[in-house]
């Protein structure tokens, strides 16, 4: 059986990545399971996907412990822990960053038993960051080696098809960038072991560390903690506010800012808190002067 993940972070497509590789698997005639799972369901929080593919019935559910591949659309979140993108992998499994860095640098820096390979994204522009899904699965298709371009395309048209017909163009363009990316290494995943119920080790027991009493109090009306988690953390895209053409309504902006991120000055003047605002870019959608614009995350000055 093949067990794969994408991982990333929510608006980038691994959900649609999980969805295109399982139809093409299912067209190149494989039992399949893909499915989404979400923590926090918002845009820029890490998420993740996961497909099995075998030729006979799939009993499996749930989490993909044991990966043959894994993918990872977002290099920001090899540093997040609570991602867990490393979990499970062990000598066999094939890991998959897209991104800028040389496959090497993930090798040497994460210490992993398996092979790593690196795919640049270049050929995705800045704004495209929601057809990174297609990039991810034509990737992973030619990995596995067992899917035919026709079956991978066809795959793109019946899943992208109610975003129209330009996403479709572009999916396609992209899907198959990554499935000829990776030529070279086509085949190089190769299907896990079963795993039969007996084989598997018995949970560990967990000892929860007790952190101080503003944190782990029980009381749901404890007020203020939610400040302490550092959600600027998942921002890919950062809201930068120009302010020669802001016009001051400020009860816009703020108002729509899901995370309360953005506060107001006396005289009307919004500010951003970058510690907590979490790069969903609705402030940026509502400024009716278009004062707002996005700046790619990496790069930005603090
Ligand atoms: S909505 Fe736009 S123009 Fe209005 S205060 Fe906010 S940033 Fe300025
Ligand atoms: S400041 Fe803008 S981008 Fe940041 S969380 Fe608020 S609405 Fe989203």
């Amino acid at each position: 059986m093949y067990r794969i993940r994408f991982h990333g972070r929510g608006g980038q497509g691994m959900k649609t990545a999980s969805r295109i590789l399982g139809s093409a698997l299912f067209l190149a005639g494989y039992e399949v399971q893909d499915a989404p799972h979400y923590g926090a369901e918002r845009r820029g929080a890490p998420m993740h996907a996961v497909v099995r593919a075998a030729r006979g019935p799939i009993q499996e559910r749930g989490f993909v412990d044991r990966p043959d591949l894994v993918v990872v659309a977002d290099e920001g979140l090899l540093a997040e822990a609570g991602a867990a993108i490393l979990q499970g992998l062990d000598h066999h499994s094939l890991l998959l960053t897209v991104g800028r860095e040389p496959a090497a640098l993930w090798q040497d820096r994460l210490r992993l038993a398996g092979p790593v390979l690196a795919l640049a994204d270049a050929v995705i522009a800045a704004g495209e960051r929601h057809f990174l899904g297609a990039f991810c699965a034509g990737a992973a298709a030619r990995l596995l080696g067992v899917v035919a371009l026709a079956c991978l395309l066809q795959a793109v048209d019946d899943e992208v098809a109610s975003f129209g017909e330009a996403a479709v163009a572009r999916s396609r363009e992209l899907a198959e960038a990554g499935w000829r990316g990776l030529e070279e290494h086509a085949g190089s995943v190769g299907e896990g072991s079963a795993a039969g119920a007996s084989g598997q080790a018995p949970p560990d027991w967990i000892e929860l560390q007790a952190e101080a009493g503003d944190l782990a109090a029980p009381s749901i009306h404890g007020g203020l903690s939610s400040i302490e988690v550092r959600t600027g953390l998942w921002r890919t895209q950062r809201p930068v506010i120009d302010y020669a053409h802001c016009r001051r309504c400020w009860w816009v902006c703020s108002e729509f800012c899901p995370d309360s991120a953005i506060s107001v000055d006396a005289d009307g003047t919004p500010t951003i808190d970058y510690a907590h605002c979490k790069g969903c870019l609705v402030c940026l959608a509502q400024c009716p002067a278009h004062a707002i614009r996005a700046v790619p995350e990496r790069g930005a000055s603090s």
